[in-house]
């Protein structure tokens, strides 16, 4: 039977009968058991299906994965240990030595890191595009070797919308693949997939989980892209398994297979079972808490563009924001709980604001049921120089401001005392 995503954010993924427990169980073993080695060696050939290693299967990710795959309507859906390791993963998957891809120059911190410095140490080149560039200028960009474009739903922590339309039909004109980081936006406010997005990652620290609990991530597969002789991976033999060739074997799950089967075998990167239930957790109230979000933020966003103390602020839902009509078009419902704004005066002043704070909370997170703030520029983003910075569309006085799920009147009430301190 169809259904929709508030069902599936509760019975996605784990399907019990017959006295098994109704609650995802933690499935807390690294190995799993066979009557005989022929069965198990059945396994290691990719001829069957079954549990043999937590590093590259576990029931209880497994059953979280089913449901993230479900949200976002792919074909495969792997969990990692991080959104970092999902990001590295999901291009490293199909980019080798030699290889390019292109990103949105409007990125988490971490990711522009990753991209532009760990992953060219792996002899794998990124170039940074500016997607308010026209096309022509951004086309420019792409090179023989091009593997992948990839970009942000709502990024973090600027609050810009991504094209995904627009970039998924580039991507394919250069017979690439596009890949779209929806942590921000979670498939309750947007699905990537539904747009032309050939993979999509998460960060499951953020919204999905919601409550602070674990660090991980999430890539999904959706079956869409046609891998052919640019994309030798996945579609000659890997001698690393006998020589079997993805594409063939595994058809529209050739990627999610291939990322399964060597990547994690070789790389790890695996959450944690007790880590995948907690997340579990979190998804069975996202489509509850996502709303609530977006509601508050847009009530704190209207205050603070009204407030004489406030220099500027960048939120999507907000009609003098320059993504409102993207937001509109891919986010009919709500983009996310996120705020970006800068107050008048100088960066202590900032800082100020921020030590002022009642259960407003400075914290790294973001993303999460309890309202948060951070000033990128001296924490998430301090690796990056002023140029980098302005790069990746952080101004030194941004303050970000990840809006919670509590009383929003109290929420503006914190605010506004931090202020009248000053
Ligand atoms: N992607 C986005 C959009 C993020 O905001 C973050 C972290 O803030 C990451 C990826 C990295 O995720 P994690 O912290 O789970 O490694």
């Amino acid at each position: 039977m169809k259904k929709n995503l508030e069902t599936l954010c509760i019975h996605g993924g784990w399907h019990p009968t017959k006295g098994e427990p109704q609650q995802l169980p933690i499935y807390q073993s690294t190995t799993f058991r066979y009557e005989t080695s022929e069965q198990m060696a059945k396994l290691f050939d990719l001829e069957e299906a079954g549990y043999f290693y937590t590093r590259l299967q576990n029931p209880t990710n497994d059953a979280v994965a089913a449901k993230i795959n479900a949200l976002e309507g792919g074909v495969g859906c792997v969990l990692t240990s991080s959104g970092q390791a999902a990001n590295f993963y999901a291009v490293f998957n199909i980019c080798q030595a030699g290889d390019h891809f292109i990103t949105s120059n409007n990125i988490y911190g971490g990711t522009y890191n990753l991209f532009g410095v760990t992953m060219k140490k792996l002899g794998i080149e990124c170039t940074f595009v500016d997607p308010d560039w026209d096309d022509e200028r951004i086309e420019a960009a792409f090179r023989p070797n091009t593997k992948c474009f990839f970009g942000e739903t709502i990024s973090n922590p600027g609050g810009n919308v991504f094209d995904i339309e627009r970039f998924a039909k580039m991507a394919h004109k250069h017979g690439v693949p596009l890949i779209v980081d929806n942590t921000f936006a979670t498939p309750i406010n947007c699905r990537p997939i539904e747009w032309g997005c050939d993979i999509v990652t998460h960060s499951t620290t953020k919204y999905m989980d919601g409550h602070a609990t674990q660090v991980g991530g999430a890539i999904i597969d959706s079956g869409n892209f046609e891998w052919d002789e640019k994309f030798p991976g996945l579609t000659t033999p890997d001698e690393s398994y006998h020589g079997l060739t993805y594409t063939k074997k595994f058809g529209r799950a050739a990627y999610a297979t291939k990322l399964v089967s060597q990547l994690m075998r070789d790389l790890g990167s695996i959450p944690a079972p007790q880590n995948s239930f907690l997340l579990n957790l979190g998804l069975e109230t996202l489509h509850l808490r996502m709303p609530r979000h977006c509601e508050n933020a847009q009530r704190v966003a209207e205050w603070l563009e009204k407030n004489p103390r406030v220099a500027w602020v960048n939120y999507c839902g907000l009609p003098s924001n320059k993504y409102y009509a993207l937001a509109k078009k891919y986010m009919p419902n709500g983009s996310c709980g996120v705020i970006a704004f800068g107050l008048k005066g100088t960066r202590e002043d900032a800082i100020k604001f921020m030590d002022n704070l009642d259960f407003v909370s400075i914290v790294t997170h973001v993303a999460d049921a309890r309202t948060c703030v951070l000033h990128p520029a001296s924490h998430t983003h301090r690796q990056l120089s002023d140029e980098q910075l302005r790069e990746a569309g952080v101004a030194p006085d941004l303050i970000r401001l990840s809006v919670g799920i509590e009383n929003v009147e109290d929420i503006i009430a914190d605010l506004q005392q931090a202020m009248d301190k000053m």
